[in-house]
């Protein structure tokens, strides 16, 4: 349904999602967790049967039109794998979706997302765009929502500081909606995919030097499936303007970890080129497995002696 290094409209990932729940409907399901501030639908694909769930995000950053898509092709991938009991890559998708489940919102900022592919003037309430277009940042770099707010520097977390006067944590719809989705399933971990710069972070600077250490472990895994590099604890956020995140928030407040993963060549520029689909594809499709193996090995004791033997 989804192919690969092809531009889609928000309407058309949305669209794709609740088709993809359609056409597999056994263990899919399609959810609208909420509303844009310019009135666009969040949409939520859960895949798998079982309790323990991984959350993926991507879009939160609206010029950041790669991953969307990518995640959307990779879940009908693991959705293909689980209807016809093969496995992926040595994946036991089957097994994996039978214990656990993925709670998966490609494009948390449709308002963004819109912005940077068709500029301010698909904006449809007018103040908003107003607001936006004063910020004076050309459309294709746009990372913000729909009120120029950046939504990956509005969670609730020790790290948040306001960007204004009158900012305040959690004021977004997009925050919001994701905020109730951690809170209403069983969440063990969560992955945020960004862009650019190929690199895997982990450290959470609230935490403790063990959640960190065990952080580590499971991002060292990320690091070898992927190519990408582990970012150190001296180039995460330090607070200083890029605090507030969706990962350091979830790590906060449920103990447990959250990875950002920033996909694509660091030069790659704005707009980005819709070509670099399948390469992100390939370096990223079996992430969310490896998460979910780990989760797995966890609950039956096993991760212990496995972290042991690395
Ligand atoms: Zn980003």
């Amino acid at each position: 349904m989804m192919i690969l290094n092809k531009r889609y409209s928000g309407r058309e990932i949305r669209e794709n999602m609740q088709l993809l729940a359609e056409a597999y409907s056994e263990f899919a399901v399609y959810r609208e967790i909420g509303v844009s501030h310019d009135e666009r639908p969040i949409g939520m694909i859960r895949i798998g049967l079982g309790k323990p769930t991984l959350v993926l995000t991507g879009g939160l950053h609206g010029r950041e039109s790669v991953n969307p898509v990518v995640l959307l092709h990779m879940l009908e991938r693991y959705l293909q794998c689980f209807k016809a009991e093969e496995t992926l890559d040595g994946y036991d998708v089957c097994r994996l979706l039978e214990q656990t489940s993925l709670c998966v919102i490609p494009l948390l900022n449709p308002d963004g997302y819109e912005i940077a592919q068709n500029g301010f003037n698909r904006i449809h309430n007018p103040m908003l765009a107003q607001m936006c277009r004063m910020k004076r940042i050309p459309a294709a770099e746009w990372k913000m929502n729909a009120r120029a707010v950046d939504i990956n520097r509005n969670f609730p977390c020790q790290s948040y500081s306001p960007a204004a006067a009158d900012d305040f944590p959690a004021s977004e719809r997009e925050t919001q909606a994701l905020i109730q989705v951690f809170k209403d399933y069983n969440t063990v971990s969560y992955l945020d995919f960004h862009s650019r710069g190929k690199i895997i972070y982990y450290f959470r600077r609230a935490k403790s030097y063990g959640f960190n250490a065990k952080s580590a472990r499971i991002a060292r895994r990320l690091e070898r499936l992927s190519g990408y590099t582990l970012g150190t604890p001296a180039n995460e956020g330090n607070g200083q303007g890029d605090g507030g995140n969706s990962v350091q928030y979830y790590a906060e407040q449920f103990d447990h970890p959250a990875l950002t993963i920033e996909t694509l060549p660091e030069q790659a520029e704005f707009p980005l080129d819709c070509g670099y689909q399948r390469e992100t594809y390939r370096e990223i499709y079996l992430l969310p497995l490896e998460m979910l193996r780990t989760i797995s090995r966890i609950k039956k004791g096993e991760y212990q002696k496995d972290v042991q033997r690395n």
